[in-house]
């Protein structure tokens, strides 16, 4: 049985996705409302960029959602946040306002 051939024709980029979504950072529950700044700021770096390939990580490159939005998401909601506070978030920041500025 052949294989695909080896040494020839182009060379295909495949996506990596290295982020396994049941192998997250951890969220520690007694110190969620330490980590908020960080998840605020994760939840707000970490945002998804259309390729051709699929959805990737606007900072990290990799396969969106990535472990540090995934993160952030996760300390935020165990903090009491709304989906829509979350939004609202990410909305002010992407008109310039920063909560860390
Ligand atoms: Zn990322």
């Amino acid at each position: 049985m052949a294989g695909p051939p080896s040494g020839s024709g182009p060379l295909l980029l495949a996506a990596v996705d290295d982020t396994d979504p049941y192998d997250g950072y951890p969220v520690q529950l007694d110190r969620v409302q330490e980590d908020v700044p960080l998840a605020q700021r994760a939840v707000i770096v970490h945002q998804p960029e259309q390729w051709p390939a699929g959805c990737f990580c606007r900072n990290c490159k990799a396969r969106w959602p990535c472990r540090l939005h995934a993160w952030g998401l996760t300390v935020l909601h165990a903090a009491g946040w709304t989906g829509v506070q979350i939004a609202e978030l990410v909305r002010r920041a992407g008109a310039g306002e920063v909560p860390w500025a």
